[in-house]
């Protein structure tokens, strides 16, 4: 099928919060007569009350625990992670970690924990109930050692879990729900086969046959029940990221390719069967993907089955965008004539949403930060789906007695059907209340399968039913007045008294103010989004480098001169002038963020999304400098006895050598220069030969900014002439580089043989990064981290991922998917969004990784490689691989390519760090453990920079992970760090005795008080 252009189908998605409330709030003017929902509602709610649950159910435990209680986040977390630890002894150190026993040895001595014994005992009981002539007095729970308890609560986790399960296999569910519609006949179920999204093509297969098998089952089932219209039949929910490894915007072309056909396949079925089939609705950075696949689907719908009425999808509230999407889909279905079932949902991903606006630097968040404007936006998107009712039958989603109760008001109104739906496992009290109106149809969401695939949406739930803004939770909690519970989200003012109050235009700091009132984040971009990328594409199109004019050898003594001069002049401006002028810097940057995303793109081969990032981590320099100088350079007075003032002040070294890498041309040679003025210090800074023209452009903007022309001046050439120039120049009062451990070491010994001053050097160099994942970690996040830390900027970064050491008892598990998600990498030009590895920087670079992967070809067992493109659309593509070596030792020289190690690792953990440092660098480690102590311990014990726990260990952001290392990584101070401006200066103490002129006046003229 031809791939369709994308189409702008929805509204910018940062809009203001405030204008799409608005519009949602004028959608719903006169639609409701609220005091009316109140009154429909109360009595379910004090039903509900009156009949609590037992005490071993998910809502007992969470009232207990809270998610936000240290209990309620061990639950979650052991619940995430202890069914997959295949070995007893991490199940216990995990267990007890999180239940915050660190002398949790087994004897028994000291009796369970308040909250082990409630799990346990709910364990024991859910045993009783589950499992006839499973025996365990309660008393012998004293005396149980750490494996049994373990074990009871592996047991109750698996129970917790089983709430939310309709069945372990589709007809198990389906058995199930005969049962469950045998005491409610009007249920109707739509079944979801559960898993993480698939990371390779064999996890993709595996999801699709599993879809197939369950259709076939409901369509048997549908059968035996006689026709039913899909509206009143079964059916199914499927999540497009479990049919595709890559369903994202940028792999366009491969989601019209690969997912579609996956799709249509499982719709012909459910379309043949005459029964529903459900898109469910994921993270918004694919809303307008997922609509465009949508389309498509129904255009062959049109074609193929055009009298079918079960295609559907879900719609999140949550979105700023909602009421545009159900306009669209209504307008989809009515260009093909067809009438599709719609789920109206509030949304699953809200904290997943608000992390990725704010790392990215968005203007707004995609989604509401009120609660009760996400329920307005319901409510709105309800009226608007009933509006459609010609071309959508409505089915709303939601557990909240308020919520339900204004949709029947409203649907009611409209006299059209629809249905009702719930999760399975949640909400089952309220609407046992709602139901006794034998009118309202229900369809309960049924998740399907084994205890592993369950994690991940066990802890969505718990999520969802431990927040505290959630009605779930406010209805178990006795002391929120059903008034309260039940106020109406149109008026806020009626919500003060409760937590939902609304306090601001946002519920949390925009993404520009992540950092406080005195420093601005950076703004990005999205590329998901087509009025962000547009600019930019365009941009990296239009883009020439330019030529840069190298440094005769005579130039660099005359900069010197020239930078010597204007040393007083420069470091004599008050130090707001030259933290404004690094502002300015921050503002240019950003305004002209494509004409740098192209030249970084072009001249150093970055992608896109490199391209951003970089250009956001050099103003996040300007302003992070700009702010640190001021804070922290300023004259400070220091204690003394009296008649004495003693005051500390900094001031500029003099000129400074910045000689900066390729890999980073811009953020890196920015915050090495902008940190060396911002001291008071001249510059003279040197690119690296082969990234100059974004180097030079740069100094342009910082002479524009304010920064005068015999404060910076740029030395472009070879490191071997014109570097080694500079840093041997008398007039150096200071050097600071980042590059290789080598050239380090050179600059090193220029300086020392040197006579004069002895100067400082602040060198950041390479590393050789590990990654230590144990068997509690979960692999596809691991194997996420792992593809972007080692692959991403195709290796290429100091604090790129080299060797990843796997617990022996999960490796073959992690290395497999790690080589099936490698396979779908795109390797190529990096001016294409799509692309994920672009090429390496020079002919020299790709000879040595050649050689390299050439040597472990013989040496290493190979485990995993992207495939070559056949014919390569640039030059020097270096395919990702990973080989399986067998000692940390083998490792001996940073390669700086998309080249992985692998081992496997066992036994003590502290030793096999114990190894990692002895390598002798120390920049970055990853951790993947969800065991906290653990994570701690390896911490201390590594002489390594930067750790990240469970998330890859590249992209440190300035303030945030001051980045930098020690060893053969680094002198330090580390960059972007609240150390780093002290060592471009020179301290002065001036001491000055007050009583000087015959007596200390200061004293005297006090002693009256
Ligand atoms: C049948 C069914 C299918 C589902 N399918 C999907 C799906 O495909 N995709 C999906 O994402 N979810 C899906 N869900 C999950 C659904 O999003 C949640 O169950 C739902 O949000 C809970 O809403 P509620 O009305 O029951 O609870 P409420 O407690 O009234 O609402 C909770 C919701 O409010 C939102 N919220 C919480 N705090 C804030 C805040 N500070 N600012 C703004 N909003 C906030 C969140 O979205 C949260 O989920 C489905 C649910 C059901 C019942």
């Amino acid at each position: 099928m031809p791939v369709p252009p994308p189409r702008e189908r929805l509204p910018f998605p940062y809009r203001p919060e405030s204008e799409a409330i608005a519009a949602a709030m004028a959608s719903l003017q006169g639609a409701l007569d609220w005091p009316r929902v109140i009154e429909t509602a109360t009595p379910w709610v004090e039903q509900v009350r009156a009949h609590p649950a037992p005490f071993w159910a998910m809502e007992s435990l969470l009232r207990e625990y809270p998610i936000s209680s240290a209990e309620g986040l061990a639950l979650m977390r052991l619940a995430e992670a202890l069914l997959r630890v295949p070995d007893a002894e991490t199940a216990v150190a995990l267990t007890a970690d999180q239940l915050g026993r660190a002398d949790f040895d087994g004897t028994g001595d000291d009796g369970p924990h308040k909250m082990l014994a409630s799990l346990s005992a709910s364990a024991i009981a859910l045993s009783k109930k589950f499992l006839p002539g499973a025996e365990q007095p309660a008393g012998l729970l004293q005396r149980l050692g750490a494996r049994t308890v373990v074990a009871a609560t592996v047991r109750a986790i698996q129970l917790l879990g089983r709430q939310f399960v309709l069945g372990r296999s589709i007809d198990e569910a389906m058995k199930e729900a005969a049962a469950q519609r045998k005491a409610q006949p009007v249920l109707r179920f739509s079944y979801d086969m559960l898993g993480e999204g698939a990371r390779t093509e064999a996890d993709a297969e595996r999801y699709l046959a599993s879809y197939e098998n369950a259709i076939a089952a409901i369509a048997s089932g549908r059968a035996e029940r006689g026709p039913l219209p899909p509206m009143e039949g079964d059916g199914i929910s499927i999540k497009l990221s479990a049919l595709f490894s890559r369903y994202e915007d940028a792999q366009r072309d491969r989601v019209f390719e690969t997912l579609l056909p996956r799709v249509w396949t499982l719709v012909e079925r459910a379309a043949a069967a005459n029964l529903n089939l459900t898109i469910d609705a994921e993270e918004v950075d694919r809303l307008e993907l997922s609509l465009d696949v949508f389309d498509a689907i129904a255009e062959r719908i049109a074609a193929a089955f055009p009298q079918w009425q079960g295609f559907g999808l879900a719609m999140q509230a949550y979105q700023t965008r909602a009421l545009a999407v159900i306009d669209e889909v209504a307008a989809i279905a009515r260009r093909h004539g067809l009438r599709f079932m719609v789920r109206l949902v509030k949304g699953a991903y809200w904290d997943g949403e608000a992390k990725r606006a704010q790392e990215l630097g968005l203007p707004a968040y995609p989604v509401f930060t009120h609660k009760h404007h996400t329920d307005v936006s319901y409510l709105a998107c309800a009226r608007a789906m009933l509006g459609h009712a010609d071309v959508l039958f409505p089915q709303f989603a939601s557990h909240n007695a308020g919520t339900i109760a204004a949709i029947l008001q409203m649907a009611r109104a409209a006299g059209v059907p629809f249905e009702m739906q719930r999760l399975h496992g949640m909400g089952e009290g309220v609407y046992r209340e709602v139901l006794k109106d034998g009118s309202i149809a229900c369809r309960v969401y049924a998740p399907v399968g084994e205890h592993r695939d369950l994690l991940a949406y066990l802890v969505r739930r718990l999520l969802e039913n431990g927040a505290n803004s959630s009605f779930v939770h406010q209805l178990a909690d006795p002391a929120v007045a059903p008034a309260e519970l039940l106020a109406s989200p149109l008026a806020p003012t009626e919500l003060l008294a409760s937590p939902l109050a609304p306090t601001a235009e946002s519920g949390l700091p925009l993404p520009a103010a992540l950092y406080g009132p005195t420093r601005p984040n950076s703004a990005g971009a999205d590329l998901a989004c087509e009025a962000m990328r547009a600019p930019l594409l365009a941009a990296v199109a239009a883009t020439r480098v330019p030529a840069v004019t190298e440094a005769r050898p005579e130039d660099s003594a005359a900069a010197m001169a020239r930078l010597a001069a204007g040393f007083g002049a420069w470091s004599a401006r008050p130090l707001a002038e030259r933290a404004g002028a690094l502002r300015r810097a921050a503002d240019l940057l950003e305004a002209r963020l494509p004409e740098y995303c192209g030249l970084l793109v072009k001249e150093a081969h970055k992608t896109l999304g490199d391209a951003v990032s970089e250009v956001r981590e050099a103003a996040d320099f300007c302003r992070y400098y700009a702010e640190q100088a001021e804070a922290r350079l300023g004259e400070q007075r220091l204690p003394g006895p009296t008649g004495e003032r003693n005051t500390l002040r900094l001031h500029g070294r003099g000129v400074f050598v910045c000689i900066s890498p390729w890999n980073f041309p811009l953020a890196i040679f920015a915050g090495q220069v902008v940190a060396a003025l911002v001291a008071g210090n001249t510059v003279a800074a040197k690119p690296a030969e082969q990234t100059p023209a974004v180097a030079e452009r740069f100094v342009a903007l910082l002479h524009e900014a304010g920064v005068p022309e015999d404060a910076l001046v740029l030395l472009h050439g070879p490191g071997e002439t014109v570097g080694a120039a500079l840093v041997a120049d008398a007039r150096t009062a200071g050097v600071c580089f980042t590059g290789s451990t080598q050239v380090a070491r050179l600059i090193n010994r220029t300086l020392a043989a040197k006579d004069g001053a002895i100067v400082p050097l602040i060198a950041e160099t390479g590393g050789l990064n590990a990654m230590i994942v144990d068997s509690t970690a979960l692999p596809e996040q691991v194997v996420d981290a792992v593809v972007q830390s080692a692959f991403r900027s195709a290796g290429q970064r100091c604090s790129a991922l080299r060797l990843l050491a796997v617990h022996e008892s999960v490796a073959d598990g992690v290395f497999t998917m790690l080589a099936g998600a490698m396979r779908e990498l795109s390797l190529g030009d990096p001016a294409l969004l799509s692309t994920d590895v672009g090429p390496v920087i020079d002919d020299e670079a790709f000879a040595n990784l050649e050689r390299h992967v050439a040597r472990l070809r013989a040496e290493a067992r190979l485990v995993g490689e992207t495939p070559a493109p056949a014919a390569p659309a640039v030059p020097r593509l270096v395919a990702p691989v990973a080989f399986e070596i067998g000692a940390v030792e083998d490792l001996r020289e940073e390669i700086f390519g998309p080249v992985l190690h692998l081992l496997r690792w066992s036994g003590d953990v502290e030793q096999l760090v114990a190894r990692i440092n002895a390598l002798g660098y120390g920049l970055t480690l990853g951790v993947q453990t969800r065991i906290d102590s653990r994570a701690e311990r390896i911490a201390q014990l590594a002489r390594i920079g930067n750790v990240y726990v469970n998330r890859n260990i590249i992209g440190a952001v300035v303030g945030a992970q001051p980045f930098g290392g020690e060893g053969m990584s680094g002198t330090g101070p580390k960059a972007g760090g609240p150390h780093y401006l002290y060592r471009f200066c020179a301290e002065q103490t001036l001491t000055v005795n007050t009583a000087a002129a015959g007596g200390n006046a200061e004293l005297l003229a006090g002693l009256g008080h």
